[in-house]
């Protein structure tokens, strides 16, 4: 699609809208330069190539990329009217547009019921989920795996909770039993299961967690902000095809949250929480002289704790979703794409006489390291950072990431190394782009360039 024609209709679309209200005149205060904007936009287009190339394949980094297109036109028409989805008379259409885009995510998950909105990012999102949780079962603390993410610490911290990090198994999973002796002690009165860790890409089992809700009377919340689009891959019949199990167990689960600005194709500014039981809304009332509701219909902003938001980002969710939705045929095939490449990666890295796979990649998250002698920790960390560094220096460069695993977790993988250290860094690459499926040869052979001369 053409971004230069969308935008152009963009500005047109708004422009006859606004001409229905009659002419005005733009205050002088407000007019500017044209001269002058020139300038400072070739000063600003300048200072932003100070940037990774997050679109290109060969960003094999975080988990960084560009909006789809649909998403761009769809939040910058939007933002041409700026509307708050705060409450309904800030922005009828986009408000409707949430709640649409939102119930595709619930059916996305299996929810038969919902409640639901976007956020500002999956740390808000999961704060809504924790302080529902608090409300429910007052004075009982929250259990999450040492590897999910670090906000579920702080996020407790600030709602005044006890925080219970639980050890993950050599897959970098919530270890089920370390999770039941937490259980017995009773003080947790929600469980965090992560549905595709921020590092790894690890997927807790939720559907074997499901049956402690019973036995211990805790809530569980799946903080599925980086995988959930993941579901739309859940018992595929092709090769990136995930084990159905721990992903139609979210449907039966308490609350879940997402991230649309991560696998969902959107701009920053995109995170969703839901609630499988709608009553979960009471928890959220709150009066206040100037938001004025003119409506008896459900208000966005009563059932958020966050006050102004952007309608821009649930149109810009909400048009995309239009072109492709969160099926198997629509966002699937995107997330399918960037599996098959992390999968082919990893075989090329088995295979590889320079570099060694720290595990094999539950989702789109590919972990390595380079071979080195001597075979210790601190020796991989040296070489790992090397490769990082030098990938991004020359005519040629590849941009990577690293993730620093423990002494205990690279051990457990890796039982011949020397631990000469607490932790070592290796090479982490998030293959969130579809593209990457057409080039893993050339990156490997990129990375295995750079591990032959500096490893
Ligand atoms: C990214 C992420 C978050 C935090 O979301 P933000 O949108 O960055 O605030 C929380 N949990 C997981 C698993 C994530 O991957």
């Amino acid at each position: 699609m053409d971004l230069r024609h969308w935008l152009g209709r963009a500005t047109d679309a708004i422009q006859e809208w606004a001409d229905t209200f009659g002419p005005y005149e733009t205050h002088p205060s407000l007019l500017v330069d044209d001269g002058r904007l020139a300038d400072a936009f070739e000063e600003f287009t300048g200072r932003l190539k100070d940037n990774y190339p997050f679109f290109h394949p060969r960003y094999a980094g975080q988990m960084l990329k560009p909006p789809h297109p649909a998403a761009v036109v769809g939040y910058l028409t939007a933002m041409l009217i700026n509307p708050n989805n705060h409450a309904l008379d800030g922005g009828p259409a986009t408000a409707r547009m949430e709640r649409e885009a939102v119930a595709q995510l619930a059916a996305m998950f299996g929810y038969e019921t919902h409640l639901g909105h976007l956020t500002t990012s999956g740390t808000i999102a999961n704060l809504e989920a924790l302080f529902v949780a608090r409300e429910l079962h007052p004075g009982r603390g929250i259990a999450y795996s040492e590897d999910a993410h670090y906000t579920h610490g702080r996020m407790c911290h600030v709602l005044g909770l006890e925080g219970h990090p639980v050890r993950t198994d050599s897959r970098g999973r919530i270890d089920l039993e370390a999770l039941e002796d937490l259980l017995r002690t009773g003080r947790v009165g929600t469980v965090v299961l992560t549905a595709g860790t921020t590092g790894l890409g690890a997927v807790d089992p939720i559907h074997e967690a499901l049956a402690l809700r019973e036995s211990y009377g805790v809530r569980i919340h799946v903080d599925a902000a980086y995988g959930g689009f993941f579901t739309l891959l859940a018992g595929a019949d092709d090769p990136a095809g995930l084990p159905p199990g721990p992903w139609r167990a979210i449907g039966s689960c308490d609350s879940v949250v997402v991230d649309p600005h991560k696998h969902g194709l959107q701009p920053y500014g995109c995170g969703a929480v839901l609630f499988r039981d709608p009553e979960a809304g009471r928890f959220y009332l709150h009066d206040s002289p100037y938001t004025y509701f003119t409506s008896s219909e459900l208000h966005l902003g009563e059932i958020s704790l966050e006050c102004s938001r952007a309608g821009a980002s649930a149109a810009a969710l909400w048009l995309t979703f239009q072109l492709l939705p969160p099926t198997p045929d629509g966002l699937g095939r995107v997330l399918a794409a960037g599996r098959r490449a992390a999968l082919e990666w990893a075989d090329l890295i088995i295979a590889s006489e320079l570099l060694d796979l720290y595990q094999q990649p539950e989702l789109d998250i590919v972990t390595y390291f380079p071979v080195v002698e001597p075979a210790s920790l601190s020796s991989i960390d040296t070489a790992s950072a090397r490769i990082l560094a030098e990938g991004m220096t020359g005519p040629d460069p590849v941009f990577l990431s690293t993730f620093r695993a423990s002494r205990e977790a690279f051990t457990a993988r890796h039982t011949e190394l020397t631990a000469d250290a607490t932790d070592a860094r290796i090479l982490r690459s998030v293959l969130m782009k579809p593209e990457s499926e057409h080039c893993t040869g050339d990156i490997h052979a990129r990375v295995e360039g750079i591990a032959r001369a500096f490893g």
